[in-house]
């Protein structure tokens, strides 16, 4: 992947996409594990209707690699930026179950963007 953007030690490696992206310009990981549990009800949310975590309802997959548990919003996230802990991702749109690129930030945890949507 290319690097295209640098902001606070979040790299981002490929550009965002949305509803009028070309097919060329999506991660094929993205239309491989997660375009096929995406609903778009039309309010701008892309929803994960695949499994979630039975304690927190956020979505959760299997890791491509090791068929563990894993979240599959940090797994989106991984896919449009490059970032390390203690940075995490978050939806900037409140919405649990949201996983559109665009609707998420790469944060600290104690950041005020992260304490606003804490639910
Ligand atoms: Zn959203």
């Amino acid at each position: 992947m290319i690097k295209i953007e640098h902001h606070g030690g979040v790299f981002q490696i490929h550009p965002l996409i949305d509803e009028t992206s070309s097919l060329g310009s999506i991660p094929p990981l993205w239309l491989k594990l997660i375009e096929p549990k995406i609903i778009r009800p039309g309010d701008g949310h892309w929803i994960w209707d695949g499994q979630v975590f039975p304690s927190h309802g956020l979505p959760k997959m299997k890791n491509p690699e090791t068929g563990k548990p894993m979240s599959a919003r940090s797994y989106v996230a991984h896919l449009f930026w490059e970032f390390a802990d203690p940075l995490a991702c978050k939806m900037a749109c409140g919405v649990r179950n949201c996983l559109k690129p665009g609707h998420m930030v790469i944060t600290l945890p104690q950041s005020p963007i992260f304490q606003t949507f804490r639910s």
